[in-house]
């Protein structure tokens, strides 16, 4: 989904994105890209080709329906669905579409298993186990009855098995991840114990950089260190993620120049009232652009390579900046996201702003028109 008839683009690197990939394998294992999202809004089918134009052979979606997209595109790659079928509907893509969906519970492996008899197909999934994020997974006490449930469904055959860590991006929580980390280790030894062969896989992309050479798992799910974002940025840890590059910038244009004079307020509710004489640009985005009015008063673009504030409320189509002394007129480009030099501005830094993660900051940019290089 795309927002039409705005200004606003969204640049995608994807060169950038193959050299994270490339980066992130070089911590070694086999590295799923996690191209969930609409690829965290860089793209679901661009993002997936050019990583297999560098050897990616595994992707990770958010739903079977998205690896079903995804596989119609040509993708030839494994597709993992990180949310397995939810729907009857999806237990027919899983099939029609070869996806290899995370099961998380009995209904569901009872479901698959059903109609894959049925079709005189096989099924290849990857279990789901909770242990610790107490989201979805089958935990850990299941183990025994899981093996004997699979030795009567000859449609499904058990290729991984995975985990996802809840605190690996916070240094002061890595007892945590450890902790994760020996019970998914059990697991995956009860699994093997009882005759599967599976990939084992925990790390997505903060577990990568920080704790992979602990565990040995094989399989890894990189997802936003892929997008150049550092998990670690801002903490005692930050070194770990050196060498990751951002891949998105957006931008957007200048509508109006004009004087603002001290005294005068600005935008809805009067919430910003100048000090000084000033001049402020009134620049083409809003909260219907996905650029959030959150940032009222708080948040900066960077024109001609400086930052320039955010003055008033963000409106849903436009949002006024104080360019005092900058040169600027209609038309002209200003980033939203990125930029030249000291002022450029990172999804970090909006994510403060707006009190979120990157992440939310990718998957909304994502929804506006984007154009790639
Ligand atoms: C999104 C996701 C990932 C990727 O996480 P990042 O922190 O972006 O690397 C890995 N595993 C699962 C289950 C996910 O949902």
């Amino acid at each position: 989904m795309t927002i039409a008839h705005n200004y606003l683009r969204t640049r995608v690197r994807l060169d950038n994105i193959v050299a994270n990939y490339k980066h992130l394998c070089s911590f070694g294992g086999h590295v799923l890209a996690v191209i969930k999202a609409d690829a965290y809004g860089h793209g679901l089918v661009e993002t997936a080709r050019a990583l297999a134009g560098a050897g990616c052979d595994a992707f990770a979606i958010g739903s079977v329906a998205e690896g079903a997209a995804l596989r119609q595109s040509g993708c030839a790659g494994a597709i993992v669905s990180l949310v397995g079928p939810v729907l009857p509907e999806d237990d027919a893509m899983v099939l029609d579409f070869d996806v290899t969906p995370f099961i998380h519970d009995f209904d569901q492996l009872a479901r698959l298993a059903a109609l894959a008899a049925g079709q005189g197909k096989k099924a290849r999934v990857a279990l789901k186990f909770d242990t610790g994020m107490a989201r979805l997974g089958f935990c850990e006490c299941d183990v025994p009855h899981l093996l004997e449930t699979l030795r009567g469904m000859p449609a499904i055959e058990v290729v991984m098995a995975s985990s996802h860590l809840a605190t690996a991006d916070d240094p002061n929580a890595f007892d945590f991840v450890g902790e994760q980390g020996s019970k998914f280790a059990r697991v995956c030894q009860g699994l093997r114990d009882g005759g599967l062969t599976l990939e084992a896989s925990l790390c997505n992309s903060a577990g990568i950089l920080a704790h992979a050479t602990d565990f040995g798992f094989e399989a890894r799910r990189a997802g936003i260190a892929l997008y150049g974002v550092n998990p670690f940025a801002g903490t005692a840890r930050e070194p770990l993620g050196a060498g990751l590059v951002p891949a998105m910038e957006t931008v957007t244009r200048i509508v109006s120049v004009h004087d603002l004079a001290s005294g005068c307020s600005i935008s809805y509710g009067r919430t910003y009232t100048a000090e000084r004489d000033m001049r402020v640009a009134i620049v083409a985005a809003g909260y219907a652009d996905a650029y959030s009015r959150g940032l009222s008063n708080r948040g900066y673009m960077c024109l001609a390579g400086k930052r320039v504030a955010i003055v008033g409320r963000v409106c849903m189509q436009l949002t006024a900046v104080d360019i005092t002394g900058v040169d600027a007129a209609p038309g002209d480009v200003i980033h939203l996201l990125g930029g030249e030099g000291l002022g450029a501005i990172t999804a970090e830094d909006l994510a403060t702003w707006w009190e979120t993660i990157p992440y939310e900051v990718f998957c909304l940019f994502g929804l506006n028109p984007r154009e790639y290089c």
